[in-house]
């Protein structure tokens, strides 16, 4: 017991300290000051306060969802905050060729691209899966396919500005949850895809980073909407989500977990103990609630 404490307590005290320093302390908002930036689902949610950030950074905005009238006044604010400039496109991400338009308007009005912050989710429902193939299908378009026509779409610019792109996914992309199995699916997809990516560009010695971060609860006005009655744990603040969130990606981090305690953590378990962390998971919801909505 005397030799392990003096072996586990320096090497746990190592592997804290390299945490600690190589991710917090090396950021500096400079990094971010005159990148040219898009950020998908910024009319709302982690992905406006992403802009918010990115504006008093002094970064250059485009930003992007379907509600026009929500893109205008977040566009006004980032102008107020201090962004070099900001603009928006406004449209749905199940069409595949509007996803490669507003890509194509961060080169004609950007003259290239620097980071690829990917982060707009579709509406999905909160209940036991209902069969609805269709379904599926839709929240794949929105949620999967359509980050993957953008990266395609932004990969030479990113390639020239040596660039990064950040996917916002979930616990529910890394670990099977109930109640939200075709959004888990889109999310496992976006892990698959992005994980494989960045593994060709190792090889292929290309210098675009892939950050993939994997959120718990947020308090988002939608997800709050959708869960905080089903889940008995409380949501994070979304300013600093979406803060952490670019960190990562100015850091180039291959992952971002925030909450770290409540989803790194739990996630040690998955390899060697899956059922107790697939009980850990169940255990986070009121399943009277459930049952009675
Ligand atoms: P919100 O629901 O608050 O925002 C979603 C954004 O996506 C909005 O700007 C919305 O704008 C846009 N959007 C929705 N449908 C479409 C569409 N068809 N085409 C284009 N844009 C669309 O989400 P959050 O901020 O809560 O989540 C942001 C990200 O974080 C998501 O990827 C989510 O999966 C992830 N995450 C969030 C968690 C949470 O608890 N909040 C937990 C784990 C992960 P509009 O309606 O105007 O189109």
């Amino acid at each position: 017991m005397g030799r392990l404490q003096k072996i586990l307590i320096p090497f746990l005290g190592l592997v804290l300290a390299f945490w600690f320093y190589s991710a917090r302390e090396n950021f500096k908002p400079e990094m971010l000051k005159g990148k040219r930036v898009i950020v998908t689902g910024a009319s709302t949610g982690i992905g406006e306060q992403i802009a918010y950030h990115l504006a008093r950074m002094g970064s250059h905005i485009l930003i992007t969802a379907r509600t026009e009238a929500k893109l205008q006044k977040v566009v006004e604010r980032c102008l107020e905050l201090g962004a070099a400039s900001a603009r928006y496109v406004s449209g749905t991400m199940e069409d595949m060729a509007f996803a490669e338009h507003v890509v194509k308007e961060a080169e004609t009005s950007l003259g290239g691209l620097d980071m690829l912050i990917l982060n707009h989710v579709g509406t999905s429902y909160f209940g036991y899966f209902n069969g609805d193939v269709g379904h599926v299908r839709k929240l794949l378009e929105i949620n999967f396919l359509s980050y993957v026509a953008m990266t395609a779409s932004a990969l030479p610019m990113l390639k020239e500005s040596e660039g990064s792109i950040v996917v916002v996914s979930s616990m529910a992309g890394k670990v099977g949850f109930p109640f939200t199995v075709p959004y888990s699916a889109t999310k496992f997809a976006l892990d698959g895809f992005f994980s494989s990516l960045r593994q060709e560009f190792s090889i292929q010695r290309i210098n675009v980073s892939i950050t993939l971060c994997i959120l718990g609860f947020i308090d988002t006005e939608n997800a709050v909407r959708a869960a905080a009655d089903l889940l008995l744990v409380s949501p994070a603040p979304r300013e600093e989500c979406a803060l952490e969130i670019l960190r990562a990606g100015a850091l180039r981090r291959r992952e971002l977990y925030y909450r770290y305690g409540s989803t790194r953590i739990p996630l040690l378990l998955r390899d060697w103990a899956a059922d107790l962390l697939d009980y850990l998971v169940r255990s986070r919801y009121r399943l009277d609630s459930l049952r009675r909505s």
